[in-house]
């Protein structure tokens, strides 16, 4: 005889629909409440065509705080996102949850993109506040991505697609940031996936080359070092500067490999030339957080047999600000081997006196932008003169960037100002071009001599 079945509790019809439709953590609405939503929305608007918005949040940073402080400080985050999200939305809106940290919702009065980024905006601001963990309280960002219905797609799945798209932008972007689905955005994510996927092949297939930029004493225009400057060539998309292909690398998380490269073959070209000439280098900013980057560029050196002794690096000052620290640690381990430090773009950005005097650095560059006024401009002369002063007091070396006739290397002279670089000077070459130049210049220093 078959045992009597067990007796389940009933669930009426009405209940089980609920079930099906709703997140058991946080008692929103789940995705299949989105979609007929959605739907039923769009339905609705085939006859009175007025646009609306969907919008997705994502927390940031909210992995780490499961691994830190347990699954359940990671539940209760998220029951108080979706709390204060219900309290944020406006007749008609609804909030539902996605996947793990990830709500979405519908904003039926919003149709277009001003609208969807004050709505984002307030809803960060919301969600900025800190969460009370019971012994301690965090404080997490979130990102947004928006798309207008019909525009970013008429269907459920093209719409939401669309958002993601958007949200994906924001995240790649940086913490905190609002993206509303545009077809221009879009055509941008695609360019930036090519240009990455070009970039990794030109890589590996060590195609991305390096050029020489002359560095002189300005009393007598002698070459005193080369800063090395990347250049890439791709065969279908051409010339890409590295003012574009650099922070690329950066962003995806590949700055260490071209990096690597890059100084490897500056360094090999480096030993060709008389060994009082030194190599400058730029280093990103992703590599000043980096605890390894020191090691790294030591052993690179090591490997290639070029002087640490005859090695610049140049940083900016953001670089140095975003990880102050761990900067600093970098910055010491390698001076401590030999290499020397020099301050890029000096003056731009948010310079901060201060930290001349935190950090040891060895030499101050200063930006192209004072250089190309000083001829027209009295306070760039003034600002000049008085980086100038200071760097002597604080015995800096100071180099002027980007001289491109006479008079600007005149003045800059008059100035007190050292070294200089710039067309001027001479324009970045390529390694033969580069070794031709001091073949011929060595040649007349010495015929000079004789
Ligand atoms: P930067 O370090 O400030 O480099 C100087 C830039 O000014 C170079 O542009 C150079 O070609 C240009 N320049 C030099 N003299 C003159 C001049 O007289 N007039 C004008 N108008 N421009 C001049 P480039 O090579 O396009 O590099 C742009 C930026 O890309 C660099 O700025 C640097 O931040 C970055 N970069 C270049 N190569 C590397 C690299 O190997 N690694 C890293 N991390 N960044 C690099
Ligand atoms: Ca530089
Ligand atoms: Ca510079």
């Amino acid at each position: 005889m078959n045992p009597p079945a067990p007796t389940l509790p009933l669930i009426s019809q009405h209940e089980l629909q609920a079930m099906a439709y709703s997140d058991p953590l946080t008692g929103l609405g789940n995705k299949y409440r989105l979609r007929d939503k959605i739907k039923l929305l769009a339905a609705e608007r085939a006859a009175d065509p007025a646009p609306f918005a969907v919008g997705i949040v994502n927390i940031d940073g909210f992995k780490p705080i499961n691994d830190l402080f347990g699954a359940h400080a990671g539940d209760e985050i998220l029951c108080q996102v979706a709390h204060r999200l219900k309290a944020c939305m406006m007749d008609g809106s609804i909030v539902t949850r996605h996947d793990g940290d990830e709500f979405a919702f519908i904003l039926p009065l919003i149709f277009e993109r001003s609208g969807a980024e004050r709505v984002g905006q307030m809803i960060k601001d919301v969600l900025s506040a800190p969460y009370d963990l019971g012994d301690r309280n965090v404080r997490l960002s979130s990102s947004f991505g928006f798309a207008i219905h019909p525009f970013a797609g008429e269907e459920f799945e093209d719409l939401m697609k669309s958002a993601e798209t958007a949200l994906y932008r924001s995240k790649r972007r940086g913490r905190g940031q609002i993206t509303v689905y545009s077809r221009e955005i879009a055509q941008e994510m695609k360019r930036a996936t090519q240009l990455e996927q070009a970039l990794r092949n030109a890589i590996i297939s060590d195609t991305i080359d390096v050029h020489f930029q002359p560095i002189v004493r300005l009393a007598d225009s002698t070459v005193i070092g080369f800063e090395a400057l990347a250049r890439w060539h791709d065969p279908d998309l051409g010339f890409v500067p590295p003012d574009v292909f650099v922070p690329l690398a950066e962003e995806r998380g590949f700055i260490d490999a071209l990096s690597e490269t890059l100084l490897r073959k500056a360094a090999e070209t480096a030993l060709s030339w008389p060994r009082e000439l030194f190599l400058s280098f730029n280093l990103s900013s992703a590599q000043l957080m980096d605890p390894s980057t020191a090691a790294n560029i030591l052993s690179s050196l090591r490997r290639v047999g070029l002087d640490p002794r005859r090695l610049e690096l140049e940083i900016t000052e953001t670089a140095v600000m975003s990880s102050a620290d761990t900067a600093q640690r970098i910055i010491s381990e390698l001076q401590h081997a030999g290499v020397r430090i020099s301050l890029d773009d000096f003056g731009t950005g948010q310079s901060s006196l201060g930290r001349l005097r935190d950090f040891t650095f060895d030499k101050v560059k200063i930006d192209r932008a004072f250089v190309s006024r000083i001829s027209t401009d009295r306070p760039s002369e003034h600002i000049i003169k008085a980086i100038v002063a200071m760097c002597d007091g604080l015995d800096l070396e100071v180099v002027a960037e980007g001289i491109e006739d006479g008079s600007e290397a005149e003045k800059l002279r008059g100035l007190g100002c050292a070294m200089g670089q710039g067309y001027f000077y001479g324009r970045p070459a390529d390694a033969a071009s580069t070794r031709r130049y001091l073949h011929d210049s060595y040649r007349v220093a010495s015929a000079d001599l004789n």
